[in-house]
């Protein structure tokens, strides 16, 4: 019915790189638990477009899902990214 649906087995296939890119684009923010896909909304038309916010629209739906292997990952980030901060000070 819908050819555009993105399967399971797909998004996991480059689920690393998504979920990174997710991450990236709104800025590592989490929102209660989730990247903050509110962030998504701030762009305009064509950071939009380069940024592919259709596709990381899905991949955060994805990850809302409850997707353990995502959740590990954003965590993983989100640690990385929190001592860098530390250290970067
Ligand atoms: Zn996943």
């Amino acid at each position: 019915m819908n050819a555009q649906l993105i399967t399971e087995e797909e998004f996991h296939d480059s689920e690393l790189g998504d979920v990174y890119d997710l991450f990236n684009a709104v800025n590592g923010q989490i929102l209660n638990g989730l990247l903050d896909v509110n962030k998504l909304d701030e762009y305009g038309p064509e950071d939009a477009e380069a940024l592919n916010v259709t596709r990381l629209r899905k991949v955060w739906e994805h990850t809302a899902s409850g997707c353990a292997e995502c959740e590990s990952i954003i965590r993983g980030l989100s640690r990385l990214r929190e001592s860098l901060a530390a250290t970067a000070g």
